[in-house]
């Protein structure tokens, strides 16, 4: 070796890590936005994700840290559809900057929140409250794989935008991704249409817009909200619809205890599988895909006559 070439060896690998910093910046809300944010940009952008891989999207408490990381990041990549409460605080003490937040919901028609459980003049002024704190509409578009297609078209769009001259290449992995995600959809559609009987009864509001997709008939949920027990009177509507439509299974979700649950299970006769709401858990490329499909696996499961 040349002292010339050694000389420029050292300069490549001192200039390798400029050139990753040049790389944009992005975070992604939760696991779901890092899995498709991630998918569409591959390695020509930095993707994190921004919440901690056990914190509930729902009510995320930040920290101070989580200022600097928004300083530095060129792109948010929310959920939105009100999801994302905590985000305007932390955008309002980060200052601004140079960052756009990206609303990956964007065109997407809102369901309405749950409300057949809610029984009662009483419980339904609360319920007013409720909806005043949480806003009335469901924020779970993530987990209907047709909406999910539209999130990703957003989320190119702005990956498009803030680094133009990677376009053709993100519209590349998108397209790959896109198709597997209707691969999905036709696998979902195929699976479940075969089956009678697709009474669906979950622990948070969470699975509506799958529900709508695929024509499950929808009983409701034992809390709105993780951690949110219901009233005595939307538990005993509950337990007599279980009753009265013969539901089989009620689903349980990753990452919470589902003592009532159990409790309703128990005085049903139902059995208690698992659905995965992909509100928590480890950043992956492939999460959303492979978390879907065991979503599938367990419906069908569960419906299996
Ligand atoms: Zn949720």
């Amino acid at each position: 070796m040349t002292r010339l070439t050694g000389i420029l060896l050292w300069w490549l690998l001192l200039a390798g890590p400029a050139g990753a910093a040049a790389k944009l910046q992005v975070l992604a809300s939760f696991l779901p936005m890092y899995a498709h944010a991630k998918s569409v940009a591959g390695e020509l952008a930095e993707v994190r994700m921004f919440i901690d891989q056990e914190a509930d999207p729902h009510d995320y408490e930040f920290k101070p840290s989580d200022v600097k990381k928004l300083a530095a990041a060129d792109l948010f990549i929310a959920n939105g559809a009100g999801v994302e409460e905590w985000l305007d605080d932390l955008l309002k003490k980060t200052g601004g900057g140079k960052l756009t937040v990206v609303d990956a919901s964007a065109g997407i028609a809102l369901l309405d929140n749950a409300r057949e459980f809610f029984t009662g003049s009483a419980a339904a002024e609360e319920e007013e409250e409720h909806e005043h704190e949480h806003g009335d509409k469901n924020p779970h578009v993530w987990l209907d794989p047709v909406l999910a297609q539209r999130q990703v078209e957003n989320i190119l769009a702005a990956l498009t935008v803030a680094d133009a001259k990677n376009a053709a290449a993100y519209k590349q992995n998108a397209d790959a991704y896109l198709a597997k995600l209707r691969q999905l959809d036709a696998d979902y559609r195929a699976a479940t249409g075969r089956l009678a009987n697709k009474n669906l009864v979950t622990f948070h509001d969470a699975f509506p817009y799958l529900a709508k997709r695929y024509g499950f008939n929808y009983l409701g949920c034992i809390a709105r909200f993780p951690e949110q027990d219901p009233k005595p009177a939307e538990l005993k509507a509950l337990i007599q619809a279980v009753k009265q439509h013969q539901v089989r299974v009620i689903f349980a979700e990753n990452g919470y205890s589902p003592k009532l649950l159990t409790t309703v299970a128990r005085q049903t006769g139902a059995a208690v599988g698992t659905l995965d709401t992909l509100e928590i858990g480890a950043p992956a490329a492939d999460a959303y895909l492979v978390r879907m499909r065991k979503n599938l696996a367990a419906l069908e499961k569960a419906w299996q006559p």
